[in-house]
């Protein structure tokens, strides 16, 4: 008898704390909603643009001649050619997030490589330069020069994304947030 009431009670007081969750959850999904098409429009109008003196100021050398003229670091030279650490690969012209630490692999190739980039962080261009067909990979937000994608990669997708180290900044996980 007394395990049917507190039964019966515990009906009582999940109900409306169900009901009162469901509201909520509903309310938030329509808010998230517009919270992603807000961040979608901020992403487009949100372009890094500079003039070329602007650039010649921020970056270093290295990293103008790379990042805005399209150079490419010598192999096995990079800082990040042999870094496996957890984190975040960021573009070193406008601090954008890039490549997770978990898509990056050993290729061998001399420079660091991924199987695949963060959701509209890049952008690719066909590049034709020095006799190659290439496609060019640049960052979505400032345009920079990161690397060139071929399709050598590991599974899942079957992609490298070979990418200059001087076209990147790392955020070790703890400092993620
Ligand atoms: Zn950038």
């Amino acid at each position: 008898m007394s395990n049917n009431y507190s039964n019966l009670m515990r009906i009582i007081i999940l109900v409306p704390i169900i009901l009162f969750t469901l509201i909520i959850l509903n309310g938030q999904s329509g808010k998230n909603k517009h919270a992603i098409s807000n961040s979608n429009q901020n992403k487009v109008l949100k372009k890094v643009k500079r003039t070329e003196s602007e650039w010649k100021r921020i970056l270093s050398p290295e990293e103008y001649k790379i990042l805005r003229e399209k150079g490419t670091e010598r192999a096995f030279t990079g800082k990040y050619d042999g870094h496996f650490e957890d984190g975040v690969y960021t573009c070193a012209g406008c601090g954008g997030t890039l490549f997770n630490s978990e898509t990056k692999y050993r290729s061998g190739c001399g420079w660091p490589a991924f199987y695949d980039a963060i959701e509209e962080s890049v952008e690719e261009t066909e590049d034709n330069s020095l006799g190659m067909n290439r496609i060019e990979i640049t960052c979505s937000k400032c345009d920079s020069h990161l690397g060139h994608v071929f399709n050598d990669g590991p599974d899942p997708t079957g992609l490298r994304y070979c990418i200059n180290s001087v076209s990147m900044d790392f955020k070790p996980k703890d400092n993620k947030k």
